[in-house]
């Protein structure tokens, strides 16, 4: 099964829903970054949050960035998805280890620790517009609800599950969000909110190996839920040498020169996707040369 996110809205358009299904996109990074189990976790929620929220974007130019910076041993998550539906990401702690929460529970919340949830809209506009919230649970859904209701006055219940097998691979990865459009009766947001409530674990729903449709039949369909569209998500980044050889040109010409001294190759990784790229001496005089142009 490939992944990919379901948009509709329920309740003559009073419910905005999406539903996903992220469990490839969420082993690729999980491969490419080698992650402990609670980063997969962490790592997985974050880019299954993003893949949902970017589906109703455009093309490749806009964007949608989400970083959660806490306090917590794995460091800063951050993750970008486009409306082409191809998402990267990374954790700065790849390898951090934790003990259970509890049996087969993983502790993202002590992994991330206390902190902000910042979001990124990239619309091709002259200014992005960004939002930001504290850390509420660290848990990431509940943080991602609380960041919807209070930055975007959208009441919103969040789902986020990642789980791992015992080789550390992923087994299932997926999620919802649910939101209120503005003008929603009061009674269709309390019959919503038992619904969520008696739903349960996202984690054992998808453990169950129930696929996006029936996850929103299964919660909206009382509400006369609708499909809107369809979009395929995956792993994705968007690097190339040029890229990263710049990046390694931004250094600057004594930083340059140093290497170029010390005699040997040098190995660039692209931090979303931990792709290698190698610069030869020749190649990194190369780009001296270029500043040295430029500066004329
Ligand atoms: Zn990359």
């Amino acid at each position: 099964m490939s992944d990919y996110v379901l948009r509709g809205t329920a309740a003559d358009g009073q419910i905005l829903a999406f539903a996903a299904v992220t469990s490839d996109m969420v082993e690729e990074a999980r491969r490419r970054h080698g992650t402990t189990p609670v980063a997969t976790a962490a790592l997985g929620r974050t880019m299954t949050a993003a893949a949902m929220m970017a589906c109703q974007l455009k093309g490749a130019k806009e964007t949608l960035t989400i970083q959660i910076e806490g306090s917590g041993p794995i460091g800063k998550i951050t993750t970008i998805a486009d409306g082409t539906g191809a998402v990267r990401g990374y954790v700065k702690e790849p390898k951090v280890e934790l003990p259970l929460k509890a049996p087969g529970k993983l502790d993202v919340a002590e992994a991330v620790g206390i902190g902000v949830m910042s979001i990124t809209k990239d619309l091709g506009l002259r200014e992005p517009y960004v939002g930001s919230t504290h850390l509420i649970s660290s848990e990431i859904a509940e943080d991602l609800a609380y960041y919807f209701t209070a930055s975007e006055q959208i009441p919103s219940a969040v789902a986020l599950g990642v789980l791992v097998n015992k080789d550390q691979s992923v087994w299932t990865a997926g999620g919802y969000i649910f939101q209120m459009m503005p003008g929603a009766s009061d009674e269709i947001a309390e019959k919503l909110q038992n619904k969520v409530v008696s739903f349960g674990s996202i984690s054992k729903y998808l453990a169950e190996g129930h696929a996006p449709e029936e996850l929103l039949e299964d919660m909206l369909g009382e509400f006369d839920y609708h499909t809107l569209d369809k979009v395929d998500v995956r792993f994705e980044c968007n690097c190339t040498r040029e890229r990263v050889s710049s990046a390694l040109m931004s250094i600057g010409e004594k930083d340059l020169t140093e290497l170029i001294e010390e005699g040997e190759s040098i190995e660039m990784s692209c931090h979303f996707c931990n792709e290698k790229y190698n610069f030869s001496v020749a190649e990194m005089q190369e780009m001296l040369e270029k500043i040295h142009q430029q500066k004329k």
